[in-house]
């Protein structure tokens, strides 16, 4: 049955809406990396001395043999095709922020038979013509050559399609001059330049030398529609955000979605998530309905970050298939819907020295001197920063995103929680008590009180918050990669640690512990400004940053602006994460993004409008002018005054119509503020004949019924 129309949608969404497609098999855990090139299936396939070669690299982050690459290759292509697989592919990361992938096939022709074969070569590069990515200019076409280069330290794996399956072998992907094309070698480097830093600093505390790790848990928040619905809106088909619509009587004032029952058909989809997620080694651990209306949120267990971040790629990709399967389809757009709330991808971040989280304030008061000048680091490294770490969140949709509804504002600041803010001034007055002992809080291995453990308070409106054990940036958004974000907080703190070190690094011995408190004292009130434990939701706040000097940059364009500024280039080259060129050649693949989006969206508003809106009201208004027309000739009197006023109304709104078209297409040739205004004017005429026109006669699915009806 093809569908035209909203009331056959909504129809056939009751129809579906219970069942969900019959499970292949069902649920269980002992899939869980079945089709991942895992460690186990290194030791299946390896001879012992390459998978111990190998294991040294991706365990202990020792330089790869690049002698062992004939063996691996052969291995995965076993064990690939053992499961059915007959292509490979490198897997990796332009900077349009998607995965890419160019698959070819195990055949060669020996002698004129065919047979399957992977050498140690294709496993390590690959060449995929990369002229069409963007490259900001890093590439020009006529040296179009792209590299791409095996990451040995994130596991190949198989997609499995219905009839057979490709062996992924994640990867880097660079030019012929070794700039950076990806999100993931910067990524790297950033994980190597705050590896290299936090061993200079733990020196200083007398640690003998560990493996740094760095650890991310993102969690993941999406909506589901139905794909009748989805199919009838040409705005989210082409943009992933609806231009129109009213506000619902009802959407979340009532807050009875947030952890709410899941419905049936919303469970299935999620459980068959975990299982694909759970297949490919991704540790899908908590799922919740979210606070607005058919909103949803995923959470794995954390993860190394390079891992977690190619994970988090593979998240998003199934969400996206396995919704299509059950006939929703997945929006990850940071503001799918205006008036309720959007979706971000809370990035909790932490950094390991050995086993020791050095953001865990421990009972042990050594580590609490560790943990207090971690925390003092990262404090400073905010407040020099956080226009840096604004411009990594930048995009035309986290631009809706940040500063409505229920998401952080646009100003970066730190929550520490009424504990750890008490601490952390009483070390500033260097005067403290603590809540168990009294006496001056020293940094001394005997004075220094327990840390409060248990960081209960929670506070969702700040940006960048502790959460007990790690930090939670809340204002990357829900279809962003989490490297941009983390590769700028890896290199900021890495500058923080660093600068520590060299000063705490030339403490003597014997005062040692005085010494660093008197330090840390000095670091917290030059940076206490970026401290801000109350509701961040409010334009008290707004103002008072500004009172403080915070940085409010509202707008991608502002934000990308602070990547080329002079300082930039220094940071990131100091610690090699970007060059100049890297950093440049980033601003305008980001710019030329941000502008062709706005572009896009505003012929589709205009589309529309013209082709869809304006019928259905000229269509009414004729209806109404009619039977004006007859009534007159009946002679009834009654009635009539309201249908001119109705009458009337339409007609104006057509009027307003026409107007606001013809500003949205003059201003489609000019900039894109005046886009952005010219459709938020029409949207508003548009929003407001919603609410007046015949029910029956409106184009576009509601959004009570998006969503609510699923
Ligand atoms: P909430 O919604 O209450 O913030 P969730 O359970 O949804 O909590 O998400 C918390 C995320 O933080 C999880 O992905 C979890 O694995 C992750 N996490 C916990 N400890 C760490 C850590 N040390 N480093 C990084 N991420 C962590
Ligand atoms: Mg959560």
């Amino acid at each position: 049955m093809s569908i035209t129309n909203r009331t056959d949608a909504v129809n056939a969404v009751a129809a579906v809406a219970p069942s969900a497609p019959a499970p292949a098999a069902p649920a269980d855990v002992q899939c869980y990396g079945e089709d991942v090139f895992n460690a186990d299936a290194m030791r299946e396939y390896l001879p012992q001395a390459t998978c111990a070669k190998l294991l040294a690299t991706i365990e202990r982050g020792e330089a790869l043999d690049p002698a062992i690459a004939g063996d691996v290759a052969h291995a995965m292509k076993e064990w690939a095709i053992a499961r059915g697989a007959t292509s490979y592919t490198h897997w990796f990361q332009p900077l349009t922020g998607n995965t890419a992938e160019k698959h070819d096939s195990f055949l060669e022709l020996k002698h004129g038979h065919a047979i399957l074969s992977f050498s140690g070569k294709n496993l390590i590069v690959g060449e995929p013509d990369a002229s069409s990515f963007p490259s900001g200019g890093l590439r020009s076409t006529f040296e179009a050559r792209g590299y791409t280069a095996w990451d040995p330290t994130s596991p190949a794996f198989i997609k499995r399609h219905g009839n057979g399956a490709t062996l992924c072998i994640p990867t880097a992907f660079c030019s012929y001059t070794g700039e950076a094309l990806d999100r993931k070698t910067p990524l790297l480097r950033s994980i190597q330049a705050l590896s290299g830093a936090t061993k200079r600093l733990m020196k200083c505390f007398g640690y003998a030398d560990e493996r740094v790790t760095v650890t991310l848990g993102p969690e993941q928040e999406y909506f589901l529609i139905d794909k009748h619905f989805y199919l009838l809106r040409p705005d989210l088909l082409q943009t992933g955000r609806t231009l129109f619509g009213a506000p619902p009587a009802k959407h979340q004032q009532l807050e009875d979605h947030y952890f709410g029952t899941i419905k049936m058909r919303v469970l299935n989809f999620m459980n068959e998530v975990e299982q694909e997620l759970w297949k490919l080694g991704i540790p899908a651990k908590t799922r919740h309905n979210e606070v607005a209306p058919a909103q949803f949120e995923l959470a794995p267990i954390f993860e190394e970050l390079n891992l977690a971040c190619d994970h988090n790629m593979l998240v998003m990709e199934v969400l996206r298939q396995t919704a299509d399967r059950y006939g929703f389809v997945c929006l990850l757009h940071e503001k799918p819907f205006a008036g309720v709330n959007g979706s971000g991808k809370h990035n909790n971040w932490s950094v390991n020295y050995g086993k020791l989280n050095l953001l865990n304030p421990g009972s042990d008061p050594h580590q609490n001197a560790i943990f207090l000048t971690v925390l003092a680091a990262i404090i400073e490294a905010i407040d020099l920063h956080a226009d840096l770490l604004r411009s990594a969140v930048t995009g035309v949709g986290n631009d809706h995103r940040l500063g409505a509804n229920e998401a952080p504002p646009a100003v970066i600041s730190i929550y520490l929680g009424d504990q750890l803010a008490d601490v952390i001034n009483q070390l500033e007055k260097g005067e403290a008590k603590s809540s168990r002992h009294s006496g001056t809080l020293r940094i001394g291995v005997d004075t220094l009180p327990p840390l409060p453990q248990d960081a209960t308070d929670r506070n969702r409106t700040s940006p960048f918050a502790f959460t007990g054990n790690k930090f939670e940036f809340r204002a990357p958004g829900s279809s962003q990669s989490c490297s941009g974000a983390n590769t700028i907080l890896n290199t900021i703190v890495a500058d923080a640690f660093d600068r520590m070190a060299a000063t705490i690094g030339k403490f003597g011995k014997k005062d040692f512990h005085a010494a660093l408190q008197k330090h840390l004292q000095k670091v917290v009130k030059a940076h206490k400004r970026i401290i801000f434990n109350g509701d961040g939701y409010t334009d008290n706040w707004l103002a008072e940053a500004k009172r403080r000097g915070l940085p409010n940059f509202k707008t991608t364009m502002d934000a990308l602006k602070v990547l080329t500024k002079p300082e930039s280039v220094t940071l990131f080259e100091k610690y090699n994460v970007y060059r100049r060129r890297e950093l440049e050649s980033r601003y305008e693949v980001f710019m030329e993004d941000y502008h062709r989006k706005v572009r896009i969206e505003g012929k589709v508003a205009l589309e529309i409008a013209e082709t869809m809106i304006r019928p259905a009201l000229s269509a009414e208004y004729g209806s109404l002018v009619s039977e004006i027309a007859e009534a007159g000739a009946s002679g009834v009197r009654p009635g009539v005054k309201s249908l001119k006023r109705e009458a009337e109304l339409l007609g104006r709104g057509l009027d307003d119509l026409a107007e606001k078209c013809a500003l949205l297409r003059t201003a489609l040739g000019g900039k894109h503020e005046e886009i952005l205004k010219a459709m938020a004017d029409l949207r508003a005429v548009v929003d407001t004949l919603e609410c007046e026109i015949d029910d029956s006669r409106w184009p576009l699915p509601k959004y009570r019924e998006m969503l609510f009806v699923y």
